[in-house]
């Protein structure tokens, strides 16, 4: 089965519904949606791209995302869409490493993507009088035949080599994540989503079970958090549901210009993708009501799916485990299993901590030309988190900690190997290794500690040879220089270390 066609069955019996909004402003019902998608799809054949070809998607938040995955699906090609905050070159590496032949992008990213893609794949800019050409060549009716075991989108993620990896997700693995989220979510029956999270990520998928029940996508522009375009959004459509990572709620429960008005229009907060502060929560509680909060735990590779605490679950304050339970990311969605295992694979007992592991056909098929890492993630059926917790005796799951040394910074995985590896290329760093430390603002921020060999470079110099080659947001917050970098008896660096070691005395900078 194509997933394709579980949104043209409901786009055919709601044709004239609106499907994409834009801020305030409804562009396309279902008929028109369904339509662009049927003849861009034709458009990609001229391109050259074959069922299971390929296509890469750099795309700030935009109406014609969903058309373009749509199309994507109706040719039965695999969209690999990426993080438009990633660097160019980290864009270039991801759609080297699918193969993709077209890479269609914004406006915002097109010149920067046409150097580092450098002629290995061809970028088309969706406002481009090429891009609109597309539409010219007929459409395709039906969808393109795809088996359920078929890759139907690729997933990039960061994997702890610091290389991106591509999380293959099969029209199976689309079409189980987004009637689990049917089955738990308690909205998507007469509220529209809100895009304003990047549409590649979270908040694209959970846009398609909104596509499956023919809701409106309201689509903001990605970037600066504008609470001003929220409360236009919220005052020409409401009620409007919405994912947001753990940062932005802390803004929005700030902002004075989400006031009760916009807060009376909002149905639904899914917040996660980090980890969620008990006294922040308790202050977003505060503002928006328990009845609009909706925790979610998933992970790239099961995409939105592992826990859920909604509303009904978060019980009340006199109850003697409110707090733990406001502390967790709540019990297994529906059609996933979730455990904790110990290190042998075997089930942990009840509040014994070990890695969360999920198992269930939200599963990704494996990764892109990755067996090994494939084979390391899923072991005998499970998927291994990285996450450590422990599960109460209702099922109820808390996060202690991750064991990958992921940093998370605003919702926004950085993963220090990456960092590591472009610091190493500059000529005066001998040895160098970078953790997450706690920040009021993004939850993490990543810090640097660096071994000289001849002059010492100044923070500023690393800084810029850093931004070279990685994104804004992975830079380091600050540079501690030292003498040599703590190691274990096998000459392993130890981060647990560098960790106790914080920015004390010892650390000269
Ligand atoms: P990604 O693959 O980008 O979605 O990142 C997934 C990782 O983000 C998970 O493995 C967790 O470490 C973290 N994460 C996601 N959701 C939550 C949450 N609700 N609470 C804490 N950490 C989370």
């Amino acid at each position: 089965m194509n997933v394709v066609t579980v949104f043209m069955a409901a786009a055919r019996a709601n044709p004239d519904a609106t499907a994409i909004s834009w801020i305030d402003r409804p562009l396309w019902n279902y008929r028109s949606l369904m339509e662009r998608a049927a003849t861009l799809a034709a458009g990609l054949r001229t391109l050259g791209l074959e069922p299971g070809d390929r296509l890469a998607m750099a795309m700030s938040n935009t109406p014609a995302y969903f058309e373009v995955l749509l199309a994507a699906w109706i040719a039965g090609l695999v969209p690999a869409p990426q993080n438009c905050r990633l660097h160019p070159a980290e864009i270039a590496f991801a759609a080297g490493d699918c193969g993709a032949k077209i890479c269609f992008s914004t406006e915002d990213l097109t010149s920067s993507l046409l150097s580092a893609m450098a002629g290995t794949c061809r970028v088309i800019d969706i406002d481009s009088a090429e891009f609109a050409a597309l539409h010219g060549h007929g459409e395709i009716s039906g969808a393109t035949v795809r088996k359920p075991t078929d890759p139907a989108l690729l997933f990039y993620t960061s994997g702890t080599t610091g290389k991106p990896k591509g999380a293959i997700h099969t029209h199976r693995t689309l079409g189980a994540m987004l009637v689990s989220f049917l089955a738990d979510s308690g909205a998507v029956v007469d509220d529209h989503i809100l895009h304003m999270a990047p549409m590649s990520h979270a908040s694209g998928f959970l846009g398609l079970s909104y596509l499956a029940r023919a809701r409106n996508n309201v689509i903001l522009p990605t970037g600066a958090f504008d609470p001003d375009l929220i409360q236009r959004a919220a005052l020409a459509f409401g009620p409007l549901s919405f994912f947001a990572v753990p940062t932005i709620v802390r803004r929005l429960v700030l902002s004075d210009a989400i006031g009760a008005e916009t807060v009376g229009r909002i149905h639904r907060i899914f917040f996660g993708g980090a980890p969620m502060y008990l006294e922040d929560l308790k202050q977003a509680i505060a503002k928006f009501g328990t009845e609009r909060l909706w925790h979610l735990y998933g992970q790239g590779e099961t995409p939105n799916t592992i826990t859920y605490l909604p509303p009904r679950l978060f019980g009340s304050p006199n109850d003697a485990d409110y707090e733990e339970r406001l502390g967790s990311v709540g019990i297994a969605r529906s059609g996933v299993a979730v455990r904790i295992a110990r290190e042998d694979g075997s089930e942990a007992a009840v509040d014994e901590v070990g890695e969360v592991a999920v198992q269930g056909d939200t599963l990704m098929g494996g990764y892109w030309n990755r067996p090994e890492a494939t084979d390391a993630a899923i072991r005998q059926g499970w998927l291994y988190t990285g996450d450590l917790g422990r599960m109460n005796e209702k099922g109820y799951v808390t996060l202690v900690d991750r064991s990958k040394d992921m940093i998370i910074s605003g919702g926004s995985n950085i993963y220090p190997r990456e960092i590591e590896e472009v610091l190493l290329t500059h000529p005066n760093v001998a040895e160098c290794a970078v953790i997450g430390t706690p920040d009021p603002e993004w939850g993490e921020r990543p810090i640097a500690y660096v071994v000289c060999i001849g002059e010492t470079p100044t923070p500023e110099a690393l800084q810029a040879h850093l931004l070279a080659h990685l994104a804004r947001y992975k830079r380091p917050q600050h540079y501690y220089f030292l003498s040599e970098l703590p190691k274990s008896a096998y000459g392993k660096v130890l981060k647990t270390s560098l960790r106790g070691m914080g920015t004390d005395r010892s650390v000269t900078t």
